[in-house]
């Protein structure tokens, strides 16, 4: 089969390698049809981050069709449009048997290879998943959009632990995708003030036409303009989508006293937070991290047609012009978003 292999430092070859076999009962070989990229594998594939050590077959957001099924699996057969789970866990764990599938002690991200394991990805013709991950695409959901049914759910899962209530003023810090994804949510539980801020006036304008009641480009008077449009307080609940000192600290800034921050971005590995403010105000700081049982409604919102994908998928390329376009989302050409892999 055709495969995006990294094979080194910023380095892609579209190769040909062995089609993976089914090697347990419960296992599902799927024939990939669409396959998108991740902010994590651009970041990830000039090796700072440690996640993507070559040689690698990247990709964990993507969809196709069931190939062929091991003799346990009852959940799929050949034919069926699917998408999967980023995260293998393995069902048996503390944490999994908690439904805290994505903290499993043995969790195995697709496409990913670091010092514990490496994991081949969907940059590539078909994949072997377990069939505890799967997740048929409803009618409607077509494989581009099936593709980005992962950060639908990583966003639905920062929703989840956010906890809104239906008045609920919001403020997202950062309008890239999972911003913008977490807006729309948003959206859908609250009727109050819904804030967007980041340093990008394109995006901006997208998250204003995609829910966004007010978008302030940042700067140093962010602070003083979102109390002026939450009572003087600070809104109820912040979201933060970018993982940076700065940003961090404009999401607590925008915090009224008892507020809560959702913690999505984790672009610095560590930064220095205000601690007095977050103490002395009392607020309630979470991270997020990827899906624990958020594919269904992730599914159900996108074949509803309550999640606009289309103005936030720049581009739909054929697999073998990968490397092409993982350089130029490196290389931040052109404002561009998502860019879908087809196959
Ligand atoms: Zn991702
Ligand atoms: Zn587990």
């Amino acid at each position: 089969m055709k495969a995006l292999l990294l094979d080194g430092i910023r380095h892609f070859s579209y190769v040909d390698v062995p089609i993976p076999s089914i090697t347990a009962s419960d296992q599902v070989l799927i024939q990939i049809k669409a396959a998108s990229i991740c902010g994590s594998d651009v970041h990830g594939m000039d090796g700072s981050t440690g996640r993507r050590i070559p040689p690698i077959i990247m990709g964990h957001e993507a969809s196709g069709i069931v190939s062929a099924v091991g003799p346990g699996v009852r959940k799929v057969a050949p034919g069926d449009r699917v998408t999967f789970d980023s995260t293998i866990y393995c069902g048996e764990c503390f944490y999994c048997r908690r439904g805290e599938v994505n903290l499993c002690d043995n969790r195995r991200v697709i496409g990913v290879s670091c010092q514990e394991y490496k994991q081949d990805g969907a940059f590539a013709e078909y994949l072997v998943v377990p069939e505890r991950i799967i997740y048929p695409l409803p009618e409607g959901v077509d494989f581009i959009h099936g593709a980005l049914t992962e950060p639908v759910a990583v966003a639905a899962h920062a929703l989840t632990l956010a906890r809104l209530t239906p008045g609920d003023t919001v403020l997202i810090v950062g309008t890239g995708l999972i911003g913008l994804l977490l807006l729309q949510l948003v959206r859908l539980h609250t009727s109050g003030t819904i804030i967007a801020v980041d340093i990008d006036e394109k995006r901006l304008a997208l998250a204003k036409t995609l829910g966004a009641d007010v978008t302030l480009l940042a700067d140093k008077e962010t602070g003083s303009r979102i109390k002026a449009l939450t009572h003087g307080r600070g809104a109820d609940q912040a979201f933060e989508v970018v993982g940076s000192e700065k940003t961090v600290a404009a999401a607590i800034e925008g915090l009224r006293k008892g507020g809560r921050l959702t913690l999505v971005g984790n672009l610095s590995p560590s930064i220095n937070l205000p601690l007095q403010s977050v103490v002395t105000r009392q607020l309630d700081l979470q991270g997020s991290c990827a899906i624990a049982g958020e594919y269904p409604l992730a599914l159900e919102l996108m074949a509803a047609h309550k999640i606009n994908l289309d103005p936030i998928i720049s581009k739909v390329a054929p697999l073998k012009e990968g490397a092409l376009w993982f350089e130029r989302l490196y290389n931040r050409e052109g404002g561009l978003m998502k860019v879908v892999l087809e196959l």
